[in-house]
């Protein structure tokens, strides 16, 4: 499978060309990355678990009519998906306020927000990926109005898919990073990842505002058992996966 043509190398995965010009074969690494990549490190079996816990989201949103590049998982860690050009904008969701919002509004970790807040970030390691306004994005021409009103509305509908599974696995979805791509008839897909790495995910049962973490933060602010965290929301995703198998 892997000995095909490498095309693309970024943090976390390889992107290999197959026989099909239209599939590419993604390989998810266990190398994990932090801080526009300032901090380097390795969390083991990341890989498979963030290509099993993606792959299963992805069709999850399938079934709910969101188109996304996903077609199969070949190997635990090797993801079928149909090839696209990425946009150059990092969507990000917010149900409750963490991270880099708390950072640049003051709002207090944990604040549950008033309504999911859709966020832009510019696709740049250069630049630092800096948050956008609409007028930016539409001035450095990363999308169009209508591709800009159509990512509005799949994510607004994602979050709620993701919400609600998230919860079934006793887990709070507090925010979340996706990518868009267009494929080569320019219809908009769902593209990337969805996986601890790009999710923060909050244990429910847990108040303790460390042990809650299950998400890449763990990684980020040297919290340990990073390994044990991600297993713990692959292992309640299976479960989930189980229970609602016909
Ligand atoms: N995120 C991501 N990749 C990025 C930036 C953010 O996956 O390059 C995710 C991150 O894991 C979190 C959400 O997007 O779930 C919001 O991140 P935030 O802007 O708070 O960034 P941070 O606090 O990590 O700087």
């Amino acid at each position: 499978m892997l000995s095909n043509q490498k095309i693309y190398e970024g943090k976390a995965k390889i992107l290999y060309t197959t026989n099909d010009p239209e599939i590419l074969l993604t390989y998810f690494k266990d190398d994990a990355t932090a801080f526009n990549a300032q901090k380097k490190g390795k969390i083991i079996g990341k890989g498979k678990i963030n290509c099993t816990i993606s792959s299963y989201i992805f069709q999850i949103l399938k079934a709910n009519n969101i188109p996304t590049h996903f077609i199969d998982c070949p190997q635990s860690d090797q993801m079928r998906v149909r090839r696209v050009k990425i946009l150059p904008i990092e969507v990000i969701v917010r149900n409750i306020a963490a991270g880099s919002l708390c950072r640049q509004t003051g709002l207090t970790e944990g604040t549950i927000l008033k309504f999911p807040l859709v966020e832009y970030c510019y696709k740049n390691d250069d630049l630092q990926d800096p948050l956008l306004t609409r007028d930016r994005l539409l001035l450095l021409e990363l999308a169009t109005p209508e591709q800009l009103d159509q990512i509005r509305t799949l994510t607004l509908k994602i979050n709620d898919l993701l919400t609600n599974l998230f919860n079934q696995c006793q887990i709070t979805l507090v925010d979340f990073k996706i990518e868009f791509g267009l494929d080569k008839d320019e219809n908009l897909i769902l593209a990337d990842e969805i996986s601890p790495d790009s999710c923060r995910l909050w244990d429910l049962s847990q108040a303790d505002p460390n042990q809650r973490v299950m998400d890449k933060d763990r990684f980020r602010r040297d919290l340990g058992n990073v390994e044990n965290a991600y297993q713990q929301v692959l292992e309640r995703i299976l479960a989930h996966q189980g229970s609602n198998t016909p």
